[in-house]
């Protein structure tokens, strides 16, 4: 009996000793689940995550992790540096919630309510950030513990505001690297998720080159000459101008965008103009947004909406001006990396279950890291057994729900992929 007993404790010892990266990942899923849920259960909004933010690098400090806080007001990033010598990779998580109110019936369903630009509203995980943050704690967790198979150095960088900064301030992945975050150590590549309520449990989605679309904000403004509604000689007519305009710039979609290449969308969202039905007004106001998905398309579109908009302005004898505000850049997964770490993500997952996707025209700001150093951002199926793919509550409703069995190939991803990109 004595004698078992030793030799359980010696086994045992050994076991944790020489315990393996598939055992440690796959403990780690209670721990997963319940970080989630606590991040579900206290949502903040775009630069105000100060407790997520806290929590976070108290795990990383607590794994032995170099921690700075602070980045891009409430970014954490930690350093796990590997035993032997080699690259830097990062890995990266967002962890902003939305001015959305819950409406999912959960014990740890938020109850946060807030005033977001003048309006009540609740406050709620309804991207799925919240399961972002898990995924990356554990990975942290898990890789710490294998510092000595680790040839290189890892960044973990959790970014607030990917939903954008409130309007006036700055933030968001372009903040954090302008404040140095790819910077000493310089990154050599970056890895980022998104969880996916549309896509099953076990299922990781790819694509090469343009995956999500870049997103641009435009305002034309358009000067006529006021004139009486009844006599339009006497002026010249900004609400005519604005509808060739807008015509004019969907030709450049439909007659000399590449389609076949790339999808490629101008919307125009607002126009304001005129103050009654007698009145031709002195000026009108364009408002709409470009998606694009190849930088040539974007440089090509970008240039011929300019050029229409003043020629067609001029042409009807009124002035017109277009401005651009970038709100993301295109995601573009490096192609050359994507092949090389592709067998990665099917060893994590299984080949069958990495399945090629089309590109989306949404966005997300993963992209200024990659307009930077090479990287790939991929999609992570969280579909609760429920839903069907198109029954899905979309992400940034008040149903919005993840299935957290899905999770835990997060973290399976990343360190595969890390562990690959560091050592091979
Ligand atoms: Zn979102
Ligand atoms: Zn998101």
């Amino acid at each position: 009996m004595k004698s078992a007993f030793a030799l359980f404790l010696l086994v045992s010892t050994f076991t944790f000793a020489q315990s393996t990266i598939e055992q440690d990942i796959t403990n780690i899923e209670e721990k997963l689940i319940k970080w989630r849920r606590h991040f579900h259960q206290n949502p903040e909004l775009s630069n105000q995550e100060f407790k997520t933010a806290e929590k976070i690098a108290d795990h990383l400090k607590s794994l032995g992790l170099e921690v700075e806080t602070g980045i891009a007001i409430t970014g954490v990033v930690g350093l796990l540096k590997g035993d032997l010598p080699g690259k830097v990779v990062a890995l990266r998580a967002d962890i902003d919630a939305l001015p959305v109110t819950e409406r999912n019936d959960l014990p740890f369903k938020s109850e946060v309510k807030t005033t977001f630009l003048n309006t009540e509203t609740g406050v709620m995980h309804a991207c799925g950030h919240d399961t972002h943050i898990a995924i990356l704690m554990a990975t942290a967790e898990v890789l710490s513990k294998h510092k000595d198979k680790i040839k290189g150095t890892i960044k973990f960088i959790f970014q607030p505001a990917e939903e954008g900064p409130p309007p006036g301030e700055e933030g968001g992945a372009k903040l954090m690297i302008k404040e140095g975050v790819l910077d000493n150590p310089k990154v050599d590549a970056i890895f980022g998720l998104h969880i996916n309520a549309g896509t099953p449990v076990g299922v990781i989605k790819y694509k090469k080159g343009g995956i999500m679309a870049s997103v641009e904000r435009f305002v034309i403004d358009v000067k006529g000459k006021q004139t009486h509604g009844s006599q339009p000689w006497g002026g010249v007519d900004p609400i005519l101008i604005s509808a060739k305009i807008i015509d004019g710039l969907q030709t450049i979609i439909s007659r000399e965008a590449k389609l076949t290449d790339e999808a490629a969308v101008i919307t125009v969202g607002k126009i304001t103009a005129g103050t009654r039905f007698n009145i031709i007004p002195e000026t009108a106001q364009l408002i709409g947004t470009v998606r694009t998905l190849d930088p040539d398309m974007r440089s090509m579109i970008e240039r011929r909406m300019k050029e229409m908009t003043e020629t067609i302005a001029k042409a009807y004898g009124g002035e017109a001006t277009i401005s651009f505000r970038n709100q993301t850049s295109i995601t573009f997964n490096d192609p050359d990396l994507t092949d090389k770490m592709l067998p990665s993500l099917q060893k994590a997952a299984g080949t069958e279950n990495v399945q090629l996707m089309k590109a989306t025209t949404g966005g997300e700001d993963f992209s200024y890291f990659q307009e930077v150093v090479p990287g790939i951002y991929f999609f992570l199926g969280g579909m609760t057994s429920t839903d069907e793919p198109k029954g899905a509550f979309p992400h940034h409703t008040p149903d919005f729900m993840i299935d957290e069995s899905g999770m835990l190939l997060g973290v399976k991803a990343f360190t595969q992929l890390t562990l690959d990109y560091l050592n091979n």
